[in-house]
């Protein structure tokens, strides 16, 4: 299949990496997005590309493709700001030190650039962790880039190439076999449609596929003020552990038994990740929601 033209639906990371490899592909690519610029989950995330804590096997070889490919593409677009900075999950107590223990004693441990590091070393990696600890995960393979820039930063790659073309402001209400009809009653005509509209799975989604088995979450982060000095990897707590599927075995039974979230943060379904953006700021979270519908009322507590 070569000359092909491609219709993409949506302008978030899903839609742009569509586009940019459709376009190394010899295609011809037109982007639709129905805001003036993409403003779903791919402008409002840490940027991390994420190996640590892979499930072994498809999950993990698909983290490590991503995180390939995210590198060669910022080599073409440094304005992505791809940082290779790797991760450290900070180990406080005996029980969690136990679970990375068992990671690390994987055959996978390799593959996933991971190894464990004591309390010294942690400091020389990321000096702007004082606290005590007893050791991290020092994850190489983890990386960054910017989110809120990442996808302009592409387009304007990819409208050198002469084949592909941002259509904003326009809602994808229908396909047709010629294509699809966007909100204005405009025809957008294509051999091939890709729908990447994110986390939107009513209208033309319902539509087209119906009821899809995609589980929603909601999450929350925080946005700071530059810290003032570099984070020089992105930084996990142990509540990680509990997240991420590469941690499970005997040793994170034992650290869920042993060593229960405090109440907040296990109602909240909390773990730290934090990472610092090219301006200096830290970008810090999160919480999870799974149970629908979402309550968006923000509650203030006192300490
Ligand atoms: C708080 C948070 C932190 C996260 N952190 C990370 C992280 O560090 N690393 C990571 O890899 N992932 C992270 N994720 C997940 C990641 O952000 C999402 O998986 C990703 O952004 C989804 O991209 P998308 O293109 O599918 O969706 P979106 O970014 O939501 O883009 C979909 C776009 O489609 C448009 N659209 C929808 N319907 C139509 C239509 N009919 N016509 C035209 N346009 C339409 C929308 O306006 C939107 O711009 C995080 C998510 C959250 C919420």
């Amino acid at each position: 299949m070569f000359g092909v033209r491609i219709l993409i639906v949506g302008g978030g990371v899903l839609g742009t990496m569509h586009a940019w490899q459709a376009v190394q592909r010899g295609h011809d690519v037109v982007q639709l997005e129905r805001e003036p610029e993409a403003r779903g989950a791919s402008v409002r995330n840490f940027g991390l590309i994420w190996v640590s804590g892979r499930a072994n096997g498809a999950e993990l070889s698909t983290a490590l493709r991503a995180r390939t490919l995210w590198q060669q593409i910022a080599e073409r677009v440094p304005a992505l700001g791809f940082r290779p900075s790797g991760s450290l999950t900070v180990l406080r107590t005996e029980a969690e030190l136990t679970v990375a223990n068992e990671l690390v004693a994987r055959a996978d441990a390799a593959e996933r650039n991971t190894k464990l590091v004591g309390a010294q070393e942690v400091r020389e990696i990321n000096p702007a962790l004082r606290g005590e600890c007893l050791g991290a995960l020092w994850c190489d393979a983890d990386a960054s880039v910017e989110p809120r820039t990442a996808q302009p930063a592409l387009r304007s790659a990819l409208i050198e190439s002469g084949r592909y073309t941002w259509v904003p402001g326009r809602e994808v209400r229908a396909l047709t076999d010629a294509g699809v009809v966007d909100d204005h009653g405009e025809r957008h005509a294509g051999d091939v449609v890709v729908l990447c509209t994110g986390a939107w799975l009513g209208g033309l989604v319902r539509e087209v596929a119906g009821e899809v088995p995609v589980r929603r979450v909601r999450l929350q982060m925080a946005q700071t003020e530059p810290l003032g000095e570099p984070l020089t990897t992105a930084v996990a707590d142990a509540d990680s552990l509990r997240y991420y599927p590469a941690y499970q075995g005997a040793a994170l039974d034992e650290l869920r038994r042993s060593q229960p979230q405090p109440e907040v943060a296990s109602r909240n379904a909390m773990q730290l990740l934090m990472v610092q953006r090219s301006d200096g700021s830290l970008t810090i979270g999160d919480t999870h929601s799974y149970d629908q519908p979402f309550g968006f009322d923000v509650t203030v507590h006192a300490a």
